[in-house]
């Protein structure tokens, strides 16, 4: 098959080299030409994040980035070997297949909006216009060393946040304001957010992804905390939950079964599990428990350059987990009108086994 090369040597200030790692885009359709419109997948392909307002076109064995000049100085410094950079638009865009005498190309036709879609065609009318899907997210799926590096830094940070977060998790504070200093720890340390955190107390962790608010901590609730750092344009996330005060029978004795599903799941992933039977592992041990008609989503999902991203631990997924895979495993429990637990880790699948990256302490913590 023939496919779309793009040599990733790092850029200057982006990595650390790790020559000879070539990003092929498969070409199933033996298209002329191939334009990623998806801004994570531009990252990933040329190493630099142009906020959504890059395209790489790629063609006859020549690579460019299209940008703006808010862009193109820091782009052309950072960009991977054999992309050039250039400033401009769907017309050079256009230009730029014409002069490779290009026929058919490829399109993402996620990335691509109608109104997107529209524009393009008329651009480069007499080109044929190929849709096609996950072609590099399945690429992304799988971490180089380099990219395992940097998600293990990332996970560094989180893990240093959530110990430096504990003290001062007391009565009377806020969701809000726990919130606002997990994000000052994170972005201190030199990091962005993965994504928002989800900090919940007591009821308000009954929704697995409730939005913060002014809730005030009491003795007696549980503290969920979701969140993570993304450093170099790579995401970490974590889920940690723990008690105010004290904790009672219901909420220890659900905590304990989390804990064991998440400690089972981390003990038994590994490359050649299809991503339903990792799945259903948890589902399986919640059920002893009685449990597993309050696991409301699924076990976990793909991290990388997209805090979600391939592959996802579901029931509805028939994909196998290969080697490279960096999956979360994050069983919950979520009581309407109680309480919720969710415990969250990231690993990174081997062939026979899975490496867990999260650092941070999963027993019970009453604080
Ligand atoms: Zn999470
Ligand atoms: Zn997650």
């Amino acid at each position: 098959m023939r496919t779309f090369d793009i040599v990733d040597n790092g850029g200057d200030l982006w990595y650390n080299f790790d020559m000879n790692n070539v990003r092929s885009v498969p070409n199933e359709n033996n298209d002329d030409g191939i334009i990623i419109s998806s801004a994570s997948n531009v990252f990933y392909l040329c190493g630099y994040d142009c906020g959504g307002d890059g395209t790489i076109v790629s063609s006859n064995g020549k690579t460019v980035l299209f940008t703006d000049r808010r862009y193109t100085e820091e782009a052309a410094r950072r960009v991977n070997a054999g992309v050039e950079v250039k400033d401009g638009g769907l017309p050079e865009i256009a230009a730029f297949f014409r002069e490779n005498g290009a026929k058919r190309i490829s399109f993402e036709a996620e990335a691509v909006s109608c109104a997107e879609y529209t524009r393009l065609k008329d651009a480069i009318s007499g080109v044929e216009l190929v849709p096609t899907l996950g072609a590099v997210e399945k690429l992304r799926a799988v971490k180089s060393s380099r990219e395992l590096a940097r998600i293990a830094d990332a996970q560094k940070i989180t893990d240093k946040v959530f110990e430096e977060i504990l003290p001062l998790i007391k009565e009377g504070i806020t969701e809000y304001e726990l919130a606002a200093k997990l994000e000052y720890a994170i972005r201190s340390k030199g990091a962005e957010l993965a994504f928002d955190s989800i900090v919940a107390f007591g009821t308000n962790g009954s929704s697995p992804h409730a939005h913060r608010s002014a809730a005030v901590l009491k003795k007696g609730d549980l503290v969920t905390m979701d969140f993570g750092a993304k450093l170099d344009g790579y995401c970490s996330d974590m889920t940690r939950t723990v008690a105010c005060g004290y904790v009672n029978d219901a909420q220890r004795s659900a905590y304990g079964a989390v804990l064991e599903v998440n400690t089972l799941c981390v003990a038994k992933i590994r490359a050649g599990m299809t991503c339903r039977e990792a799945d259903s592992l948890a589902r399986e041990r919640l059920k002893i428990h009685g449990l597993d008609g309050y696991f409301v989503h699924s076990l976990g999902h793909g991290v990388g350059i997209d805090i979600h991203e391939a592959p996802y631990l579901s029931q509805r997924s028939d994909e196998v987990l290969t080697e490279g895979n960096v999956v979360t495993v994050e069983p919950g429990v979520y009581l309407e009108g109680l309480f919720g637990i969710r415990i969250e880790d990231m690993v990174v699948v081997k062939d026979g086994c899975c490496i867990d990256l999260t650092g941070s302490d999963k027993d019970l913590i009453i604080l």
